[in-house]
């Protein structure tokens, strides 16, 4: 069973990953116009697990019997300085994910809703994965120092993630 306080806390993470799904297109379409199609692709992909992860909250609460209630939020970002700019503005939003996520664990385990705690398990091993997967392409940028080759390589071997739900 959940408290209003916790299912007040499921529906607002809910719709947080609506919002990250919407950072990350934004994002996209940053890369996009810079002719970045790889990276581009990376962000297309991260936006579909964002909304894939909101789905997973709407079909938790529904399934524990209660209401959804799909909300509006602020415009993400879209002014970027570089691409490098747009992960490490990725990271901080992960961050923010991650702490999100670990207020509502907090939550679920103060009530010793069992259940919530089980569904939260999955995404507090997703964020190390998110902040992991971060935090190294902004290593991996930095230490080429924006030479253009490298950042090509870099480019091409994102335009290759594809989204899958069966990893999810
Ligand atoms: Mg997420």
């Amino acid at each position: 069973m959940l408290s209003e306080k916790l299912h007040r806390a499921l529906n607002d993470q809910m719709n947080f990953e609506f919002y990250s799904a919407h950072t990350y297109l934004a994002m996209a379409a940053y890369c996009t116009a810079q002719n970045y199609d790889g990276f581009a692709n990376f962000y297309l992909v991260q936006a579909e697990e964002e909304r894939f992860h909101a789905m997973k909250f709407y079909n938790f609460i529904n399934d524990m019997g209660y209401p959804v209630t799909i909300s509006g939020f602020g415009n993400p970002g879209n002014e970027f300085t570089s691409v490098v700019d747009t992960f490490k503005t990725g990271l901080t939003h992960e961050k923010e994910v991650t702490r999100r996520i670990y207020h509502l664990a907090d939550i679920a385990l103060e009530e010793r809703e069992h259940a919530t705690m089980a569904f939260l398990k999955w995404f507090i091993d997703e964020q190390v994965e998110e902040e992991a997967s971060f935090d190294n392409l902004i290593q991996r940028l930095e230490r080429v120092h924006g030479d253009s080759n490298a950042v090509f390589m870099l480019d091409n071997e994102l335009a290759s993630r594809k989204f899958d739900p069966n990893a999810q």
